[in-house]
Parts: structure tokens; sequence; C-alpha cells
């Protein structure tokens, strides 16, 4: 590839996922399984080469859903050698079915104002109109930018940017499956150039280093009529932490809450909402099971984090050697990091 004098430098790191998924015979009934690596995804967009100077590494051959935190961990320690090294930014393509996992265990793991930019595709290279090469070629655009600065670690997809403590895959098959329910986007691509509408505060909160084994952390969704037996479970299982999706603002039905109280003695539990959208509730409800009973009962509150980033979160606080109190203000933190933002 010929390289444009002056160009950023850009390291792309693939992990499979669709984008990088094709089959041998390229017939419809194959069924397609990841085999590309980062330099022929980025061989096939002719545009890339006046846009960055670009390494590549194939970090990973997987379908998403069976990469793990430890993953997360090796890639964060690869991404902080290559911005040591200068790097400008760094791209990582995958499947989607983890993203709204994986971007933010980056987002906590990579220290310092360098953008890692997490994309991947919808539809694979073998379909008509296959979206990976125009989101590889928007994340490299948004990684080699200056205005990705200081941003933490983004998915740009289907032309949209995102905070990872905000995106969320919402579609099983649409293009347009990452939203930010909360907050919105906080930019977009426009005729190759990153627009950002707004910029969230540095993200607070991160676990620090991690050398040890990462402990399981269960994650439960409260539904109508359940009863705590799988609460009680939790410890005899082996889970070193809990997080509870509960229903709307941070409720669970009465007859779970001793259960769960008994456990937070023991673990620390989360409460985050299973709606999807908004931040957990704190001084409006009295009853019990209500947000505010489950506060006093040594609950700790996701804040604006779902129950899938609540899982994430506690998984490397714990990973990194943080007791009670220390998970209880690692929250906060990161729920602080919402408070103040400014006007691009
Ligand atoms: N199964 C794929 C994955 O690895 C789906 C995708 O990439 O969209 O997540």
């Amino acid at each position: 590839m010929t390289v444009q004098a002056g160009l950023p430098r850009v390291t792309v790191f693939s992990l499979g996922g669709t984008i990088a998924s094709t089959n041998d015979s390229g017939g419809a009934n194959a069924g397609v399984t990841p085999r590309l690596g980062a330099r022929q995804l980025v061989d096939s967009v002719p545009q890339l080469r006046e846009t960055a100077e670009l390494e590549t590494v194939a970090f990973r051959q997987t379908s998403s859903g069976d990469l793990t935190l430890r993953d997360l961990v090796s890639l964060a320690a690869e991404i902080t050698k290559r911005f040591e090294a200068g790097v400008a930014g760094v791209v990582v393509t995958q499947g989607t079915d983890t993203i709204e996992e994986t971007s933010f265990a980056l987002d906590l793991l990579v220290c310092g104002p360098r953008p890692v930019v997490v994309t991947g595709a919808m539809r694979n290279p073998t379909l008509a109109g296959p979206d990976g090469p125009a989101n590889l070629l928007a994340a490299v655009q948004v990684a080699a930018s200056p205005q990705a600065t200081g941003l933490g670690t983004l998915v740009v997809f289907n032309d949209e940017i995102h905070a990872a403590r905000f995106v969320r895959k919402t579609h099983t098959s649409s293009p347009a499956t990452f939203h930010s329910p909360t907050a919105g986007p906080i930019g977009w691509m426009a005729e190759g150039r990153p627009r950002i509408a707004f910029r969230a505060s540095e993200l607070q909160g991160k676990p620090g280093a991690i050398d040890a084994e990462i402990p399981a952390v269960a994650l439960l969704k409260c539904a109508i009529g359940d009863d705590s037996r799988l609460v009680e479970q939790v410890a005899a299982l082996g889970y070193s932490g809990l997080v509870v999706e509960a229903f709307g603002g941070g409720h669970v039905p009465a007859r779970v809450v001793p259960a769960l109280e008994r456990l937070a003695g023991r673990l620390p539990v989360v409460l985050a909402s299973r709606t999807g959208g908004g931040e957990l509730l704190r001084e409006t409800y009295g009853f019990p099971g209500s947000e505010r009973d489950l506060r006093s009962r040594g609950l700790i509150p996701a804040g604006f984090l779902d129950g899938l980033k609540a899982r994430v979160l506690l998984s490397l606080l714990l990973a990194a050697g943080a007791g009670p109190n220390a998970v209880r203000v690692a929250f906060e933190q990161v729920d602080a990091s919402v408070t103040a933002h400014a006007v691009a």
C-alpha cells in the first residue's frame, strides 16, 4: 500500500464478527464465519489510503459472543503500547453483538486522550450493500481526527458517532442498530468529516491495572411475578457480584427484597434498570422494593449505566481488587461523568 507522507498513524485491530465474515463457496446456504483479518478489511477500502497511515493487527478471529473481558484487557494493553509508540488513534473491528460491552470495557481500560473507535457491520461482505467498508472508513476518519481527542472510546456506525458509555445494540439486523437512548449520538459523519455535537466529560472511576483473574458477575433481569430463587443461588454458584436489571426506575417485587439485602451484605449488588434508557431514580419511591428502599439495604445504584455496562464495570473493578467501598465510589464517579459537558 502506498502511504501519503504526513498522514496520522492509525492502528486497526480486527477481532472477527460479521464485518469479517464470508464463506468458501459464496453460496447462500453455507453460512458465513469470521475469515478476514484487518489487512484484508483495510485493503478492500481504497479511500483509507488518503485518510491515515495504517498498521493492521489481526488480534482475534471470532464471533463477538466468544470474546471475554480477559481478551479486552489484553487488547487494551496492545492499544496502550501503540499510543506510547505515537499512534494517533486506534480502530477496533469486531462483531456487533457485544460492541456495547467491549467498547465500554475499552473505555474503562485505556487511559489517555487518544481515540479508540469500535466498529463492525450488520451486512456481511457476501450480501448486497455490505455496511462494513463504509463503517471502517468512517471509523478511521474519526480515529485520525484531532476532534476525537479526549472523547473516550467511541462507536462509529451507520455514519453516527456514539460514546461507548451510552451506546446500545437495539436491532437484530438493521444497519441502524446502534443507538444511545439516554443521550443520543455525540456526533455524525458528513462528507467524510466527523462532526462532534457535544463532548461528554472524561470518564472517571476507571478500575486501574488488572493482573488477576476476572471474577464472574451475574446479571439478572427482573420479571413480573419473580421470586427470589435465582438471587438466593448467586453466591452459592460462585459469583463475586450481581447486577440486577430492575423494573422502571429501579424497582423489584417486594418478595425479592430480603434475598437481595442478604446478598448485598456479602457481595456487591448493583441496581440498574431494565428499560434501556434514562437513569436510575434515587429519591422518588418509598415502597418495599423501590429504589430508595433498595439503596437503604446496601444496593449500589448504576446511575445511567444499563445492566450490561454495569456488569462490565463491576467485573473490572473486582478484577482490579476494589473492595465494597471502592466499588460504590467508582459507580458514583462514572455516574458523575455526565454532569459537565460543553458544546464543541
Ligand atoms: N455474530 C456476529 C458477532 O460476532 C454479529 C455481528 O457481527 O453483527 O457479533
